[in-house]
């Protein structure tokens, strides 16, 4: 084998391309490093603009020669000594010579000859198949005293090339691709005008074209359907060198894009002989790229003796190549994409969510390459399987991109809530520091527009346009509907804090008004005292009345205070109504607290000495008695004690004077509101005749002092006022002693 020629097995090294490339081995093999020629040598991204050219004729009439030197190629060419067969097989290589059509691909079948033996019929046959199925344009080399001998071995192959063709486009209807079939006479004396040669053949190929079977159904078929022709004669190289130097040179300029206009076209489809062979009609509409892996189809299919059919292998072909091209164009994808996925993968893993900078532009500008990439390699591929596949390209990109954009939503999402609770907690801090002169109310509204305006812009750069799903309006709604839900949990603490605030001052309130009241008991004179201007004069029996009537303001200026502050927070009605029912029953807890504090035994004891001590130790006009043997201490005593012991029953209830009953506790709390739900301890705390299923009555709620500890306290208090009285009495003898 040639050593400077590439062939099957050859590692694909540019430089081994130099000589052409053997497509098809002499064991029928196909080269599938074809591609890698086609890249080295700039055809392959040429899309459609390239030619293919090939080359038929008995063994030995100079083909490869012809080539050479037409195309600047450097095929294998028989030695002038000694003229042995070359090795069967395909070669291709690229057109060298300039001024003529871009990226002229020329192929020459070799060993196509040997009509007697069936191996090499065969051959010929399938070469001729995978020529046809390819080729624009068929160069038919025979010498010119062949012309005229139809039963020559050139007539031979001719029949063979018509007979394929026929099978070929049997299954190729819609198409009907034509080929140009570029007959050159060789060695022409020039005694003979080309003319003639030229109608002789014609003659001989209407001839060959009636003799040959046709399929059925293309029996009326006529050959300029398949067809045109053209005709060229050269000198002989060896006797006229230098005219067939310039003859070829002439032939040459005729591998130019061409057009079929009326003028062009002469009898029989024959071209023009000045007009440019390539026709856009010739072209097989196989994109270079795809060339190769077409060829490599085809070649298979004719090895294998299957029924070429070109349109299903075009669609394999399609299939095949849309696939390759979506997968280079998802490399690049992932070449961007991936990493983001994978920071956003790893950052939802620890917890921490991030916002991808920049994704939208980035997403978007990757996609849409991808898809231009796609669109511009794949559309030239057949029409049905493109669009499929690229609906399958966008379909895979855009799960791709929808899981990271909604990751990234949902990213924002958190930070956003993150950052607006921080920014609310942390104003509300600052203000509570800074004296509470703060607008919780306004904090929220200014907090939650800046969220929301960054979620906004991150969710509309996203968006692309013409892609629905792209579309975050209802995160967007759930974004905000989220914030809502975060400052009405963050009112809620807000006004917790002020509920406890609030609490706080009642019980400071209520501890003053009702020791004041407690401490009145002590004096013992609090029926007695000087009457304060306009109104009644304090009596022991009004102490209830007036406790009840303390409460009543305090939690009334509560109530004021609590509602005109969640006012400022816009807590809804239901809020502020629901905070209100707990600060009256806080208040009533707290209330009643103050008032089981005060009658706590040693209290209430030493408030009952005091006051029986002031009774009996004090005159009416509050002088102090000096106890003399005669006073009638046991009367004074006896009248002390029973006035202090009237205290007891009157403790022991809270009762308003005028009515003999409970205050209107229960109307004083209210109903509880629909949505008020216990908050903590006290809120738990049942109140009799309010927290009615209880069991507890307000009769109950009202019992300061149980039964039995009003026994003990009476017995308890004679006892102290036993004490007061022999005391007294000792120091009225021991005055009279003295
Ligand atoms: P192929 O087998 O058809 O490719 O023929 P080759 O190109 O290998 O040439 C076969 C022989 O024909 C070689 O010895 C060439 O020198 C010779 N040859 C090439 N061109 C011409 C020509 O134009 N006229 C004649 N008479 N011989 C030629
Ligand atoms: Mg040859």
């Amino acid at each position: 084998m040639n050593g400077h020629f590439a062939s099957v097995g050859d590692e694909p090294s540019k430089a081994h391309y130099e000589h052409g490339i053997q497509v098809i081995d002499g064991d029928k093999e196909y080269n599938s490093s074809l591609n890698k020629y086609l890249e080295g040598t700039d055809v392959a991204e040429a899309g459609f603009n390239y030619h293919l050219i090939s080359v038929f004729g008995s063994q030995s009439t100079g083909k490869s020669t012809l080539l050479n030197h037409l195309f600047g190629t450097d095929f294998n060419v028989m030695s002038e000594t000694e003229r042995r067969q070359t090795t069967k097989g395909i070669w291709m290589s690229k057109n060298k010579k300039g001024s003529m059509a871009e990226n002229i691909m020329v192929m020459d079948v070799e060993g196509t000859d040997g009509r007697e033996r069936g191996e090499d019929q065969d051959f010929e046959r399938k070469s001729a198949l995978f020529a046809l199925a390819t080729s624009e344009v068929l160069i038919v080399n025979i010498w010119e005293h062949q012309v005229g001998l139809y039963q020559g071995a050139n007539m031979g192959l001719l029949k063979t090339v018509f007979e394929v063709n026929l099978q070929l486009f049997l299954k190729d209807k819609q198409s009907t691709p034509r080929s140009l079939l570029f007959f050159v006479i060789r060695d022409h004396i020039g005694n003979t005008p080309l003319s003639n040669l030229r109608n002789t053949l014609i003659q001989d190929l209407s001839t060959l074209w009636t003799s040959i079977s046709k399929p059925q159904g293309l029996e009326k078929s006529r050959i300029e359907d398949y067809f045109d022709f053209a005709f060229s004669a050269l000198p002989h190289k060896i006797l006229q060198p230098e005219k067939f130097v310039s003859e070829v040179e002439k032939l040459g300029r005729r591998f130019v894009s061409g057009s079929r206009s009326g003028k062009n076209q002469g009898e029989h489809g024959e071209q023009e002989l000045e007009g440019g062979v390539f026709l856009p009609e010739y072209h097989r509409r196989i994109p270079a790229d795809g060339f190769s892996v077409y060829a490599e189809g085809i070649w298979d299919q004719i090895v294998n003796n299957k029924d070429l059919d070109l349109p299903t292998q075009q669609e394999l072909l399609a299939q095949f190549r849309c696939d390759e091209i979506s997968r280079e164009c998802l490399v690049a994808f992932d070449e961007v994409i991936t990493p983001m996925e994978e920071k956003q993968a790893e950052s939802a893993r620890i917890g921490k969510p991030f916002v991808l900078p920049n994704l939208g532009a980035t997403g978007s500008t990757t996609r849409g390459k991808a898809l231009k990439t796609f669109e511009v390699s794949a559309s030239r591929y057949h029409k049905g399987v493109y669009k499929r596949k690229q609906t399958e390209l966008e379909t895979k990109i855009d799960q791709r991109l929808k899981t990271l954009y909604h990751g990234q939503l949902s990213a924002a999402h958190k930070s956003g809530v993150a950052s607006f609770s921080d920014a609310v907690s942390g104003a509300v801090k600052a203000g509570q520091k800074s004296g509470g002169a703060y607008e919780f109310a306004e904090i929220v509204d200014a907090e939650k527009t800046k969220v929301l305006e960054e979620y906004r812009k991150e969710a509309q750069s996203l968006a692309i346009q013409g892609v629905p799903w792209t579309n975050f309006k209802s995160q967007y709604l759930l974004f905000e509907k989220e914030l809502d839900d975060v400052s009405a949990k963050l009112r809620k603490e807000e006004m917790r804090r002020l509920a406890t605030r609030v609490e706080r001052w009642v019980k400071s309130r209520l501890g003053d008004s009702v020791g004041l009241e407690f401490n009145k008991l002590g004096s013992g004179r609090a029926g007695s005292g000087a009457p304060e201007e306009g109104e009644k004069p304090p009596t022991e029996k009004d102490l209830w009345d007036r406790i009840w009537k303390g409460f009543e303001l305090i939690v009334k200026e509560a109530e004021v205070r609590f509602s005109d502050r969640a006012e400022s927070f816009e807590a809804s009605q239901d809020e502020v109504d629901v905070g209100l029912w707990r600060l009256r029953r806080k208040s009533w807890i707290a209330l009643r607290d103050k008032i089981e504090e005060e009658v706590m035994e040693g209290n209430i004891l030493l408030k009952l000495r005091e006051n029986f001590e002031d009774k009996f130790r004090y005159d009416e006009a509050g002088v102090p008695r000096i106890w003399r043997p005669a006073d009638d201490i046991e009367g004074i005593y006896t009248k002390a004690r029973e006035s202090t012991l009237t205290l007891i029953p009157l403790l022991s209830r809270f009762r308003l004077s005028a009515t003999h009953a409970p205050p209107g506790l229960p109307e004083f709390i209210g109903h509880q509101p629909p949505g008020a739900e216990p908050e903590d301890e006290d809120d738990l705390t049942p109140i009799g005749g309010v927290d009615e299923e209880d069991g507890k009555s307000l009769e109950e709620e009202m019992t300061v002092l149980s039964e039995g500890k009003r026994q003990d306290l009476v017995v308890r208090f004679k006892k102290t006022a036993d004490g007061v009285y022999v005391e007294a009495k000792r120091s009225a003898i021991g005055g009279v002693s003295q």
